[in-house]
């Protein structure tokens, strides 16, 4: 964990859906919104469904279990508190609940990465106030 000072990655505003996200991160909980009318889950946040319109909807907990969706391998650091960090592979996880989510692996060079690989949810207190939720392989 890295305090604030000296975590100089980009940042989650905390406002508004995404804010209420990443509170329910820092508790260690994986939530999405689900749909109260058509049961759909979805992610990022956003007040309607895209399925059916309805505005009803509440955060339910995620299984926190998925596969690798998709990945690419960054070769060069595009913001500089990347340099360093690379290559590195940004991953989309499809959860088990089917939505999909843009994160990293934890424990995972870019080159043992593959379609499908199980992954589980892990937490990462980068600042005290922001905690990622990334995978590790399950
Ligand atoms: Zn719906």
């Amino acid at each position: 964990m890295a305090d604030e000072s000296t975590y100089a990655r980009p940042l989650p505003v905390l406002q508004g859906l995404t804010g209420e996200f990443y509170a329910w991160c820092a508790k260690g909980e994986l939530r999405f919104q689900r749909c109260e009318s058509c049961d759909a889950w979805r992610h990022v946040p956003r007040e309607m469904c895209a399925e059916c319109g309805s505005m009803r909807w509440q955060w339910k907990r995620s299984s926190g279990r998925g596969r690798v969706f998709s990945w690419t391998t960054t070769a060069v650091a595009l913001h500089p508190a990347f340099k360093g960090a690379t290559p590195y592979a940004p991953v989309v996880v499809e959860t088990e609940e089917g939505v999909r989510i843009v994160s990293e692996l934890v424990d995972c060079a870019p080159d043992a990465i593959a379609i499908d690989m199980p992954v589980e949810v892990v937490f990462d207190a980068v600042t005290p106030e922001v905690t990622l939720p990334k995978f590790r392989r399950a």
